[in-house]
């Protein structure tokens, strides 16, 4: 059982959540990828909330982006300048933030959002996602972390996490606290979030 989402002060006196999504650079193997980043990066606009992401113009990244800002929203994108070429800065966000490095990156992406929600991705989505698992686990802080979990993707995940929960080298409850959904669109109810349908 989830505990209530409660916005933190800082987001309050802001108009709109900030939904931070984190998901592959690449577009995948199937175009389901593609079109749940589409679908997410709608939803979050939809729901008027600002979406805040790596920055870049490709893979799920791009479509992500590309969905929230032609339904209208707001996005924020966090990139290192080492990797604006090769991730290729988007150039229509509605601010850009170029930073130093991976680590300012996250810090930045954390500081700004107030909740997480991880799509399929590669080795850095990972890293992001376990950024912020194991800062919560610190108790740095107590912002929701939501994963979609679009066709059993992260299933292996689970199995393994649940595997290092049975050996005692982590707390089910700091693994608990990774909540799963079958879309987008109710992960983003978790927040109180909703999408109108078009
Ligand atoms: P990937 O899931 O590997 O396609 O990468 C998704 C995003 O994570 C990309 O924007 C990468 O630049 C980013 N990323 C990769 N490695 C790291 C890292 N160590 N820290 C933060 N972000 C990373």
């Amino acid at each position: 059982m989830s505990e209530p989402f409660h916005p933190a002060p800082d987001s309050v006196s802001r108009a709109r959540l900030a939904v931070c999504v984190f998901c592959g650079a690449r577009a995948g193997s199937q175009p389901r990828f593609l079109e749940l980043a589409r679908r997410t990066g709608t939803a979050i606009a939809r729901s008027g909330a600002t979406l805040v992401y790596g920055g870049g113009s490709v893979g799920m990244m791009g479509a992500l982006a590309d969905a929230a800002l032609q339904a209208g929203g707001e996005v924020i994108g966090v990139i290192p300048s080492t990797l604006v070429a090769r991730e290729v800065g988007h150039g229509a966000l509605t601010r850009n933030e170029v930073v130093a490095d991976m680590q300012v990156r996250k810090q930045r992406m954390i500081e700004l959002s107030d909740a997480f929600l991880t799509l399929p991705g590669g080795l850095g989505t990972l890293d992001e996602l376990f950024e912020v698992l194991t800062l919560r686990q610190l108790r740095e802080h107590d912002k929701p972390i939501l994963v979609v979990d679009d066709d059993g993707y992260f299933a292996p995940l689970v199995a393994c996490l649940r595997n290092i929960v049975a050996h005692e080298l982590a707390s089910q409850v700091d693994i608990d606290v990774m909540e799963r959904f079958d879309t987008p669109e109710a992960a983003l109810a978790r927040l109180g979030l909703h999408a109108p349908p078009t």
